[in-house]
């Protein structure tokens, strides 16, 4: 059979639009990875204190309507933890709890993932917790681009405000989103990148993959040594 018919029988089924919305999709996907992110370590607007333009952005994020997940939110997460931090951890959206209660990364998830912070030396508290998307994705579904591209400048103003010195991007989507990649985590995972030219990034899975695979903690446990390892440097 050749490629046209094949296409005209996806057609009849009905699967031709998923095939060619997840090209375009993927299409949308490549141009956005490939606008370069700036972070400007040497801003000289001092005319805001810190705190300000903190309260400024919490503000700004909590009343935020740029896309339609501001629709079907219970409030915005916009991030907790030391805003002095050296390690600022980064994930995907908040879920339902987290739309709940204001705070990222609860429940088992959130246990998992503090356990992980603890693994290193440290306390939840002493590192910065982050998302991509400031809004629960109903359902759980993947984030679309232009979710990403409406929420990406709040996460770009909170990492240049804490100006970390490694940056963990918890799972596939934060590390595609932040490394404007699509390669896999697999293949992302187990090496040092730089986020925005600058800062060190290190990829691991995300709590709730390991909650499902418990024998991939041992490689959790490698990346968050890596981490360690340029934190020291
Ligand atoms: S996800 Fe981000 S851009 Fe969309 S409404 Fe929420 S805060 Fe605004």
């Amino acid at each position: 059979m050749d490629n046209n018919t094949r296409l005209q029988y996806l057609e009849a089924m009905g699967i031709d639009v998923w095939v060619s919305k997840q090209k375009a999709q993927n299409e949308e996907l490549q141009s956005f990875y490939e606008e370069k992110v700036v972070i400007d370590t040497n801003s000289n607007d001092k005319t805001k204190s810190l705190e300000d333009k903190w309260s400024l952005l919490q503000k700004e994020v909590a009343e935020c309507v740029k896309c339609t997940l501001c629709n079907t939110r219970e409030q915005t997460v916009f991030g907790s933890g030391n805003k002095n931090a050296d390690w600022m951890f980064i994930g995907e959206a908040p879920g339902q709890n987290e739309d709940v209660e204001g705070k990222p990364f609860l429940g088992q998830v959130g246990d998992l993932l503090t356990e992980m912070i603890r693994s290193v030396g440290l306390e939840r508290d002493s590192v910065y917790i982050a998302n991509i998307l400031k809004c629960k994705v109903p359902n759980n579904k993947k984030p679309k681009v232009e979710e990403i591209k409406s929420c990406q400048n709040y996460l770009h103003q909170q990492i240049q405000l804490i100006q970390p010195k490694i940056i963990l991007a918890v799972g596939r989507i934060a590390a595609q989103t932040l490394l404007g990649t699509n390669q896999p985590l697999s293949e992302l995972r187990g090496v040092t990148h730089q986020f925005a030219g600058i800062i060190p990034l290190v990829v691991i899975y995300h709590p709730a993959y390991l909650l499902r695979s418990l024998l991939e903690k041992k490689k959790v446990w490698q990346d968050l040594q890596l981490a360690i390892k340029q934190v020291e440097k």
